[in-house]
């Protein structure tokens, strides 16, 4: 089923477009499915799960996109290659502190609240340009590009809008910050995202539910 589920999404995916699959609250032996399958970026939203799970088996790319709190900082930046969800210049910084403890660059994306009611978290759109700047200047983060969750919808077309602002509020800020991803699109509204232009996708049910 995984197998077949990664082939179908894959023949709906660009070619620079990454698939995170993510597997919260699945099986070690699913992810395996998936990696076997042929995805080797998988996502996590709770770093006590992820210690859990990977432990002996490490994909080759892992991400953390869920809330991270303060306490689990020193812990996902051992495990994760990036982190989508950092919706705090605080957050930021404490990684930036731990990361240079471990001797680690770690790439990191801004979560950006394009919509209230689709999250708690996340930077509101007018402030995001401001982080940036206070951020670009840590050495042992790397800020890749920007996330964001569009709200439950009754169809794809209703998560256009928030897509559409996360790119803008990525082309508006200074290029020299190279920016380059864009994580958005879930199992729902994935094409559409990509059609505005995410370069890195967020699937859960559409990889791991038949
Ligand atoms: C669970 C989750 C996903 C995947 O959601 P699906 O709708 O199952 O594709 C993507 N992003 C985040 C942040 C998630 O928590």
């Amino acid at each position: 089923m995984i197998a077949d589920n990664v082939r179908k999404v894959k023949e709906h995916v660009p070619k620079g477009v990454v698939v995170v699959a993510v597997a919260k609250n699945r099986s070690l032996n699913e992810v395996k499915a998936a990696v076997a399958a042929g995805l080797n970026n998988i996502g996590e939203n709770r770093v006590q799960e992820a210690l859990l799970k990977y432990s002996d088996f490490r994909p080759e790319k892992l991400h953390m996109v869920g809330h991270l709190q303060t306490n689990k900082v020193k812990d996902a930046v051992k495990l994760f290659d990036l982190i989508h969800s950092v919706d705090s210049v605080h957050l930021a910084r404490e990684i930036d502190k731990q990361a240079k403890n471990l001797n680690k660059v770690q790439e990191i994306l801004l979560e950006v609240k394009t919509s209230p009611e689709a999250s708690k978290f996340g930077f509101s759109p007018e402030v995001v340009e401001q982080a940036v700047k206070e951020l670009i200047c840590l050495r042992n983060i790397k800020l890749r590009g920007l996330m964001t969750i569009a709200p439950l919808s009754r169809g794809p077309e209703e998560a256009r809008p928030y897509f559409r602002q996360l790119r803008e509020i990525r082309d508006n800020i200074n290029e020299q910050n190279e920016l380059n991803v864009l994580s958005m699109g879930m199992s729902d509204d994935f094409e559409v995202a990509i059609e505005e232009g995410a370069t890195m996708i967020r699937l859960g049910r559409a990889i791991f539910e038949g």
